[in-house]
C-alpha cells in the first residue's frame, strides 16, 4: 500500500493537519512510538507485571464460566494464553524494550507482539500461524486491560494524526499530549459531541464517518487531513503536501486579530457585545486571555474527572477553581457544576447500563441524588470563590423544582462554609425548561442556552452520531424561533442571557445571532477574535432589521441561502481576509 488514497468523511472540526498515523487503541500493528523518561521505567515494569496478572485472571474467569461437562467447548486455548503471559521470552523482551528503548508499556507490548507475529508468520507452518493469532489475541487483551488503568498522559516523539476506528471520545484526546496531535480521523462522532468540542478548543481538526479505517491506513503511514473539506489523504503525494504547506500562511492574520481584540467589542452602532470563553482546565484560561476573552461564560468542570479513578476531593477541586479564578485576574467566570453521565461516564460512578445515556442519569440529576458529591463540588467552588468574581450555573435542569432544590442546597452549603452566595443561573438545554423559561426568570440571576444539547433533544438527533448529523441543524426555523423567544424573555425580565453552545462560535451565524438580539456570546477561545472582528463590522440595528422577517422563511435550506446573502452583503471582506468560507 504505497499509493495515495483519498477517503471522504464528514467535517467535525475544520482545519488541516499532517502527521504519522497513530491508532488510538485496539490495533496490534502500531509503530508510532510513545516515549517515557528513565524515572518511569520502574513504574512501567510494575504495571506490566500487574497487567499480566489481571489478564491471566480474566482468562481464568472465562475458563471457570465454561461448563466442564460440555464437551463441545474446547477451552484449551485459554491455557495457551496463560502460558504466553508467563513466557520468559515474551516477558523478557517487553521489559528490555521498556528499559533500553525508553518506550511506554503499550508501545513495548505492541512492538514485541508484532515481532513475534512476524517471526511466526515467516515460518510458513500452520502451527506457527496459529501461534501468531494467539499473539494478536494476547496483545489486544493486554492493551484493552491497560486502557482500564489510570493511564497517564502519553507523549509522542513526532506529530501524529490520531486514528480512532470506533466512536471518537474525549479520552482519545485527553490521554495524549495534545500538542503533537495534528488531526483526528474517526469512524463515528458528531460535531457537538464532547470529544469534538474538546478537539475544537485545542485547534485539532477532525474528520469523522470513515468506516473500516484500518483497511486503508497502516500505523505510521503519513496522513494529511483536510477537515475543511472532510477529506483524508493517506500517504499523500508531494503535490498535495505542497498545497497544504502553502495554505498554512493565513494564521498570521489570526495572530493580528488576537492582539487587536484584547479589548471590549462594540457593534458599528455602538452596542457592547460580550464575548466570553468556554473552558475546561486552568491552562485554558491563558489561551482565553491571549485571545481577548471578556471573561469565562462556561467552565466545564467535569473535565476534572478525566482519567480519575475517584471523585476528586474538595481540596483538590478548590485548588482547580482557585487557579482558574486567579488567572482570570478579576474577569467574571461562570462555573458550571459537573455535567457527567451522557458521554462522560466516570469510572467511580456505578451508572447502570442505559439505552439512552444522554437522556439518562446525567449532571444535576446525579447530583440531586448524590448530595455527597454535590456538596464537595459546591463547597470547593464557594471557598475558592471567596475573593473572586464568579457565578454558578446548573446544567441539564428540566423543572423549576429541580432548580430550586439545587439552589436551596447551595444556599445551605454557603451558610455552612461561611461564604456569601454567588449569583446562580441555569443552563437551558432541555426543551421543557426552555419552554418554561419565563417561570424560571424570577428565581434565577442569569441564563445561558446550551444549544448543543438543546438541538439534539429538539430534533431527536444524537449529537455524537455522524449518521444523523444532517438533522442536527442550528438554523431550523423552529429552533431559531425558540432562540429568539428565549432572548426576548430574558430581556423582558432584565436577566442576562448568553449562548454557550457551539453555534455561538460559528462565524457564519454571528450576524444572525446579533440580529436576534444576543448580547453575550460564549465560545471556544480560538474563535473569540474572529467573532469580535465580525461583530465590530455589524450594525446592530441593521442586523435586527435584516433578521426581523426570518419567521417567514420556512426551511433551513432557505435560511442558509438567505444567510449567505446577508453575510456577503455585510461581511464578505472580513470572511475573505480570514479565509473563512461563507457557508
Ligand atoms: C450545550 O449543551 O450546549 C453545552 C454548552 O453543554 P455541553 O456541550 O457541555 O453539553
Ligand atoms: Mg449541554
Amino acid at each position: 500500500m504505497n499509493k495515495e488514497t483519498k477517503l471522504n468523511g464528514i467535517t467535525i472540526v475544520p482545519g488541516k493537519g499532517i502527521g504519522k498515523s497513530y491508532f488510538a487503541g485496539r490495533v496490534v500493528e502500531q509503530t508510532a512510538l510513545v516515549s517515557i523518561t528513565r524515572q518511569d521505567v520502574g513504574d512501567e515494569i510494575i504495571r506490566f507485571n500487574e497487567l499480566r496478572e489481571s489478564t491471566k485472571e480474566e482468562y481464568h474467569k472465562y475458563r471457570s464460566n465454561i461448563d466442564p461437562s460440555d464437551s463441545s467447548v474446547d477451552s484449551s486455548f485459554l491455557n495457551i494464553y496463560e502460558h504466553i503471559l508467563d513466557d520468559p521470552a515474551f516477558i523478557g523482551q517487553v521489559i528490555e524494550t521498556i528499559t533500553t528503548k525508553l518506550l511506554d508499556l503499550e508501545t513495548s507490548i505492541r512492538l514485541v507482539s508484532n515481532d513475534f507475529i512476524k517471526r511466526f508468520n515467516s515460518t510458513g507452518s500452520a502451527y506457527f500461524k496459529d501461534r501468531s493469532s494467539d499473539m494478536v489475541e494476547i496483545c489486544e487483551k493486554l492493551i484493552s486491560q491497560l486502557h482500564k488503568d489510570n493511564g497517564r498522559v502519553k507523549s509522542f516523539l513526532e506529530p501524529v494524526v490520531l486514528i480512532v476506528s470506533r466512536m471518537f471520545t474525549p479520552s482519545d484526546i485527553l490521554a495524549y499530549d495534545k500538542s503533537k496531535i495534528q488531526a483526528v480521523v474517526s469512524a463515528s462522532g458528531g460535531k457537538t459531541s464532547h470529544a469534538a468540542i474538546l478537539a475544537r478548543s485545542y485547534g485539532i481538526p477532525v474528520v469523522s464517518g470513515i468506516r473500516n479505517i484500518q483497511d486503508f491506513i497502516c500505523p505510521g503511514d503519513q496522513v494529511l487531513v483536510d477537515a475543511d473539506k472532510g477529506i483524508v489523504y493517506v500517504r499523500p503525494s508531494a503535490a498535495v503536501v505542497n498545497r497544504f504547506v502553502k495554505q498554512k500562511g493565513t494564521s498570521k492574520e489570526l495572530d493580528r486579530l488576537k492582539a487587536k481584540w484584547n479589548r471590549p467589542v462594540y457593534t458599528r452602532d455602538g452596542i457592547h457585545v460580550e464575548v466570553l470563553a468556554n473552558i475546561s482546565l486552568p491552562e485554558d484560561v491563558e489561551v482565553a486571555m491571549e485571545n481577548g476573552a471578556d471573561g469565562v461564560g462556561l467552565v466545564r468542570t467535569e473535565y476534572l474527572l478525566s482519567n480519575k479513578k475517584n471523585f476528586p476531593s474538595e481540596e483538590l477541586q478548590q485548588g482547580y477553581y482557585e487557579s482558574i479564578l486567579e488567572k482570570l485576574g478579576g474577569k467574571h467566570c461562570v462555573i458550571r457544576t459537573m455535567d457527567f453521565g451522557g458521554d462522560k461516564k466516570p469510572e467511580f460512578l456505578d451508572i447502570p447500563p442505559e439505552f439512552n445515556p444522554f437522556m439518562g442519569w446525567r449532571a444535576i440529576r446525579i447530583f440531586l441524588e448524590r448530595k455527597d458529591l454535590f456538596k464537595a463540588q459546591v463547597a470547593a467552588i464557594l471557598k475558592a470563590g471567596k475573593k473572586h468574581n464568579y457565578s454558578i450555573m446548573f446544567p441539564m435542569v428540566t423543572t423549576l423544582k429541580e432548580y430550586l432544590e439545587a439552589k436551596t442546597f447551595l444556599v445551605q452549603a454557603a451558610e455552612e462554609v461561611g461564604c456569601k452566595m454567588p449569583k446562580v443561573g441555569v443552563l437551558f438545554e432541555v426543551p421543557l425548561a426552555v419552554l418554561e423559561m419565563n417561570t424560571f426568570m424570577k428565581e434565577i440571576d442569569f441564563a445561558s442556552i446550551g444549544t448543543n444539547d438543546l438541538i439534539q433533544y429538539l430534533s431527536a438527533a444524537d449529537r455524537s452520531n455522524a449518521k444523523v448529523n444532517y438533522l442536527y441543524n442550528p438554523i431550523e426555523p423552529a429552533f431559531l424561533k425558540i432562540i429568539r423567544n428565549a432572548i426576548n424573555t430574558s430581556k423582558d425580565n432584565g436577566k442576562p442571557l448568553s449562548i454557550c453552545g457551539e453555534m455561538a462560535g460559528d462565524p457564519v451565524l454571528t450576524v444572525l445571532l446579533v440580529g436576534l438580539g444576543l448580547r453575550r456570546f460564549s465560545v471556544i477561545p480560538r474563535h473569540i477574535p474572529i467573532v469580535k472582528e465580525l461583530i465590530s463590522h455589524i450594525s446592530y440595528a441593521e442586523a435586527a432589521e435584516s433578521v426581523s422577517h426570518i419567521e417567514s422563511i420556512e426551511s433551513s435550506e432557505d435560511i442558509s441561502k438567505w444567510l449567505k446573502i446577508l453575510n456577503k452583503r455585510m461581511l464578505e471582506p472580513v470572511f475573505e481576509r480570514l479565509s473563512i468560507p461563507i457557508e
